[in-house]
């Protein structure tokens, strides 16, 4: 199943989408069903070494003819990137810790680890699934803000996004007819068998709601609240209620 993370409409510092771009990604602020799907103890082994501005020249010596292959590595770019995504890790990790007690966790896969992420340059920013060897997918320039790879990150903590919860029609209206039917299973709502109820609410001010003309053929809203001055789709950080459903959903108190 995939799932198209929408940029928002909501402020996105350092940039990001715009809604009609097709953002691939296979998730869930509303927290998805089963303890399969929750890390271990709230960690995250991952790879991102692929996450890196290198790249390789070959030359033949002009006299010898033997090739020499020049590796030139750009410290700068790469590190600029992993900078990037560890600073969203560490925001997550401090916004979700209770007591300086860290709830979540992410950190470099070991040979020993069955289960991790791998981050890597693509297409669209997207994140694949929430466990097993799967892929969080950042296009270089457009999903390296701080908002948007935490957004990755959530999804693969577990969660879907916040409109899709089985009780959204009580918050906001969905309007098809300014959504191209190619774009229309991005509102699919989950089902309750698909999904863990957290008690805590919905949330317009979800890191994990897509902003109001996300996916829109014509610029006109495609998510209208139904509560007076709600506004969806900010990517500014995680909300007081995202720090509660995720704490709760790693029983951390
Ligand atoms: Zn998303």
């Amino acid at each position: 199943m995939l799932h198209n993370c929408a940029r928002s409409t909501g402020p996105a510092p350092g940039g990001g989408f715009e809604g009609d771009i097709i953002l691939q990604t296979d998730f869930r602020g509303v927290a998805n069903i089963g303890q399969a799907t929750r890390w271990t103890s709230g960690q995250v082994p991952y790879d991102w070494s692929a996450v890196t501005g290198s790249y390789h020249t070959q030359l033949k010596h002009p006299k010898t003819n033997i090739s020499i292959i020049y590796c030139c590595f750009h410290p700068f770019i790469d590190k600029k990137d992993r900078d990037s995504i560890k600073a969203a890790m560490d925001q997550i990790v401090r916004d979700t810790s209770v007591n300086n007690k860290a709830c979540v966790g992410f950190r470099p896969k070991t040979a020993a680890d069955k289960n991790f992420i791998t981050i890597r340059y693509g297409t669209g920013c997207s994140a694949a699934n929430w466990s097993g060897s799967k892929f969080v997918t950042l296009q270089k320039n457009g999903c390296f803000s701080k908002g948007t790879i935490m957004h990755e990150l959530i999804h693969v903590l577990g969660f879907w996004h916040e409109h899709t919860s089985p009780d959204r029609d009580a918050y906001v209206s969905i309007n098809y007819g300014n959504i191209a039917a190619s774009n229309t299973h991005n509102f699919n709502k989950r089902t309750t068998g698909q999904t863990e109820n957290l008690g805590l609410g919905y949330d317009y001010s979800s890191l994990m709601h897509y902003g109001s003309t996300a996916f829109s053929t014509n610029g006109k809203p495609t998510i209208v609240v139904k509560k007076a001055g709600a506004t969806i789709g900010q990517r500014g950080g995680l909300s007081a209620t995202d720090v509660k459903k995720i704490r709760k959903y790693y029983g951390c108190k």
